[in-house]
């Protein structure tokens, strides 16, 4: 537990030198801190005071809060965008630290050519203070990437481990998986432009010196922070439709508490930045799900894509992962 509070303290560290002033920390970090502090007093060491590391590393922490991180829905019925849980580490991690961001960007985009804008849109991402301190020392900030005349943007959620690495949404195992759809669709990743609600992996603190295992959803606030980033990109790309992938970046462009389970709204239109938007399952709820029913669902959804945008559709791909 004690490597806990190091990794902790690590990650406050990090976040103070990006020029957090605050943090808001959950009440399970809370418990976690004091059984720490409360084990090390036991064993009669000298023990600062609760909360003490995390002033000592701050100096300006002047908000401690509840965060309510946004939970996958329970399949089948809706897609959970998050990879398999790893096993439980509540007792060694400390739950999510978040910090308290500043307000949202505001985005100016020059006027020029497609290439131009999305130049200066990548620019200004990358070096956004507030992204580049949510990602770890070696790790990527991420943009969007594809056609910039592309009539399909794909959102995602989050860069997961793979993407923060490579600096490309959906580079991983449900990146390859939404490939392999955008091919069955006749097109090729090239030709469509694929983005993410999030500019960065969202964090959970680690074992000092240890890799982050696992993902975790953005917050509301995380979420609130990148989407002026996305917007920029839906104006710079102008596709004729969007689709949303998983419930978090449905949640993300339609608003919190719009909908409770992705069964409701996917499969169906919606509307963001005056764009047509689909909203269907995550790739990584196929992943997790692989029966015919499941893929089926989510093809069907992209066949409305298809048809909205006027994509030719042959026998055989109206008939995929239908029951024989
Ligand atoms: N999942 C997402 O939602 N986005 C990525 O970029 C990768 C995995």
């Amino acid at each position: 537990m004690y490597h806990a509070l190091h990794a902790l303290t690590d990650e406050l560290r990090r976040l103070k030198a990006a020029g957090m002033k605050t943090v808001a920390v959950s009440e399970e970090s809370i418990a976690t801190l004091r059984r720490v502090v409360e084990a090390r007093a036991a064993n009669n060491s000298e023990v600062p005071r609760l909360g003490a590391p995390v002033r000592e590393v701050t100096g300006q922490v002047t908000e401690v809060r509840t965060v309510t991180i946004l939970q996958p829905e329970a399949p089948p019925e809706a897609a959970s965008p998050l990879p398999a849980r790893a096993p439980s580490t509540k007792a060694a991690t400390p739950a999510v630290v978040v910090a308290t961001l500043p307000n949202a960007p505001k985005v100016n985009l020059p006027t020029g050519d497609k290439k131009t804008r999305w130049a200066a849109l990548l620019d200004a991402v990358v070096n956004d203070v507030t992204c580049r301190g949510s990602v770890r020392v070696g790790k990527k900030v991420v943009l969007g990437v594809g056609s910039l005349d592309a009539k399909i943007m794909f959102v995602g959620e989050a860069p997961g481990a793979e993407e923060e690495i490579r600096g490309e949404p959906f580079v991983g195992p449900a990146g390859q998986l939404l490939t392999k759809m955008i091919q069955a669709m006749g097109l090729q990743r090239s030709d469509v432009y694929i983005g993410n609600i999030m500019n960065w992996r969202p964090q959970v603190p680690t074992v000092e010196g240890q890799e982050q295992v696992g993902n975790r959803p953005p917050t509301e606030e995380e979420m609130r922070y990148c989407l002026p980033y996305l917007q920029a990109q839906i104006e710079v790309v102008n596709p004729d439709v969007l689709v949303a992938l998983g419930s978090t970046a449905a949640q993300g462009l339609l608003g919190f508490g719009s909908f409770k389970a992705l069964g409701e709204i996917r499969g169906k239109w919606h509307e963001f930045a005056a764009k047509p938007l689909m909203v269907t399952y995550h790739p990584s709820y196929i992943l997790r799900n692989q029966s015919n029913r499941s893929k089926r669902m989510i093809w069907e959804d992209l066949l409305k894509v298809m048809e909205r945008i006027m994509l030719p559709v042959s026998d055989k791909q109206r008939s995929f992962f239908s029951e024989k």
